[in-house]
């Protein structure tokens, strides 16, 4: 087996009462844990992929075989997107710095962010992310949202916030409720890891 589920490095009842201690325990220890074993089961009989990372595969999902191309792009991205997720939760982390400065800049305040980030997580069809990305091109950020498990990765542009809109990550807390999942969302970014990341792609 050579991708393994990452450490999660605070403890399931971190982030209550904003995401309760049984979600995280299910999402992490059984839903993330399912990607993880179902890519190592695709690339089983692929040696050759098996030296990769999960972000290489998905970057370059047009070249992997076509028999294991959904499984590596379902599978792989879930794997890819989780483990991107714990890192940027946290309680009581006041966004700052310079993401807050490309924030400001390209949607006018934090408050008109939070409103169409929001709603990107809103209208996302059925289950998926909603992302803030650095777009390599423009070296601004944007917002994005992908279905499924699919990864902002595969489209080239670079991850520095996302939220799961997949009904496993709020459905025994808000139920249909997604807005209110969404809302309380913004009290668990930790936004020092999403400034980290930002000053990353520099
Ligand atoms: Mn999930």
């Amino acid at each position: 087996m050579i991708h393994e589920l990452p450490k999660l490095e605070y403890s399931y009842n971190s982030l209550e009462p904003f995401i309760d201690a049984k979600t995280m325990e299910i999402h992490y220890s059984k839903h993330h844990q399912a990607y993880v074993d179902n890519l190592n089961k695709a690339l089983a009989n692929y040696p050759e992929l098996q030296n990769k990372t999960a972000e290489e595969l998905i970057a370059e999902i047009d070249s992997i075989p076509e028999n294991i191309k959904n499984a590596v792009k379902n599978n792989g991205g879930g794997h890819v997107n989780h483990t991107f997720f714990w890192t940027i939760l946290k309680k009581d982390v006041q966004p700052s710095g310079e993401i807050l400065e490309a924030i400001s800049k390209k949607f006018g305040n934090f408050e008109k962010f939070k409103e169409e980030f929001k709603n990107a997580g809103l209208t996302q069809f059925g289950s998926g992310w909603a992302w803030l990305v650095v777009n390599p091109d423009t070296k601004e950020v944007e917002i994005v949202k992908t279905p499924n498990q699919d990864s902002p990765i595969t489209n080239g542009k670079i991850p520095v916030l996302g939220v799961d809109v997949w009904e496993h990550a709020y459905y025994l807390k808000y139920q249909n409720k997604r807005a209110e999942y969404l809302e309380a969302f913004f009290s668990v970014i930790n936004w020092d890891k999403v400034n980290e990341y930002f000053l990353n792609t520099k």
